[in-house]
């Protein structure tokens, strides 16, 4: 069994990606040839967003919304430490400091109350208030935005995110790499912040065969920045440079294999809520904690993660389930904040013990739209099966 089948995904549209890929070697624009343009405009109307820029990869469309928006020393982005690592490495990289803020353990996305306490703390800067990273000794940092994770592909909480953020005078962004095609409150995922960055990492839902990125926002100014940060900080023309950005291009190819593949996309997110939803009804009893869809939120299921009673029960299950061919994933096993790459920061366990909690417990079964209804049983009946290993 694969944990996510892009081969069962090729078969139904090989020949549309194989014409779309023969176009491109004819035309011979491999660099922001047309397909790039009509994908941008497409994903920009489903998206409801007056702007996608495309770019190389998820975290260069993270990079490129903070490069935009002139975050950089001395500058605080508060994120979740539950996440992959982009999240907080861009951060970073263009050397903000990443104040980290736990998550709610319903939904697995950044807490909107923690925020709040975590935005005055800095101001203040009182780590009695929250944990807060190790500041730099020149006077502290001042709160400038937040990145929003829709992690699994379920939205965080933009109501009150977005309220907190414009309460304290913040820039959002949606990290939506996992949630391109989901929904909150009616409005699609890549539409709910200032700024939002999603990813076409093959096993994202809308996937390429290789990488590539988006943002998209509604402002004019800001598109127009990240337009010419994406081609190394373009003015008029590509050999008129009036800022510093990167090479952040995304390949004509990866977009003409896109745009096939988001002819079909529409279906494969009723296909994955379909398999989600049949997950849930099989395993609510199970003693696992399944995954909650609140009202208002539409999920795209990037990933069915659910939480064993403790680190030793899951490993049982995934030994288990691993004997009978079935793949899983552990999404993540260390949270940001105990990563080595931020030990400067110095945080300390304790620090996010929902984050910590979940790093030890949670799991994810396989997830994709051609899963069949059979082989789904067969991952439920074996995880149900676990329970005699457990009590041997
Ligand atoms: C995948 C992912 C990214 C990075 O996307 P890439 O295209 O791999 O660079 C960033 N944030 C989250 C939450 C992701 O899952």
């Amino acid at each position: 069994m694969q944990f996510v089948d892009l081969a069962a995904q090729q078969a139904q549209i090989r020949e549309k990606i194989e014409a779309n890929i023969h176009q491109v070697l004819d035309h011979g624009k491999y660099i922001m040839g047309p397909e790039v343009a009509r994908l941008e405009e497409k994903l920009a109307d489903f998206c409801g967003v007056r702007h996608a820029m495309s770019c190389a990869s998820g975290t260069d469309a993270l990079l490129l919304a903070l490069l935009a928006h002139g975050i950089g020393p001395g500058d605080a982005v508060f994120t979740t430490p539950f996440t992959f690592i982009a999240t907080a490495e861009v951060i970073r990289l263009i050397g903000a400091t990443p104040v980290f803020v736990d998550i709610e353990k319903e939904s697995y996305n950044i807490d909107p109350q923690k925020l709040e306490q975590a935005v005055s703390a800095t101001v203040k800067m009182d780590d009695q208030l929250h944990p807060l990273p190790q500041i730099p000794k020149t006077g502290g940092i001042k709160p400038r935005a937040v990145i929003a994770v829709d992690l699994f592909g379920l939205p965080a909480d933009y109501d009150r995110i977005n309220a907190i953020a414009r309460k304290h005078g913040l820039i959002v962004v949606e990290d939506a790499a996992q949630s391109f095609g989901a929904r909150y409150n009616g409005k699609p995922a890549c539409g709910l912040a200032d700024t939002a960055c999603t990813s076409f990492f093959p096993a994202k839902p809308l996937g390429g065969y290789g990488d590539g990125g988006m943002c998209f926002t509604n402002d004019d100014a800001w598109a127009e920045k990240i337009r010419s940060l994406r081609v190394h900080g373009k003015g008029t023309s590509k050999y008129d440079n009036v800022r510093i950005g990167i090479n952040g291009r995304l390949d004509t190819l990866q977009a003409a294999i896109l745009l096939a593949k988001f002819d079909i996309f529409e279906n494969e997110v009723s296909l994955r809520r379909q398999c989600a939803d049949q997950y849930t009804a099989r395993l609510k009893e199970s003693g696992l904690v399944v995954p909650i869809e609140q009202e208002g939120y539409e999920g795209v299921w990037a990933q069915y993660s659910l939480l064993a009673a403790d680190k030793n029960t899951r490993q049982v299950i995934q030994e288990h389930l691993k004997a009978e061919g079935i793949p899983t994933a552990v999404y993540y096993p260390i949270p940001l904040h105990l990563q080595t790459a931020f030990a400067d920061l110095e945080y300390i366990k304790g620090n996010f013990p929902v984050s910590e909690d979940c790093s030890q417990r949670i799991f994810s079964l396989p997830m994709h739209p051609y899963l069949t209804e059979e082989l789904q049983e067969s991952v439920v009946e074996a995880i149900l099966g676990a329970g005699s290993d457990m009590n041997a």
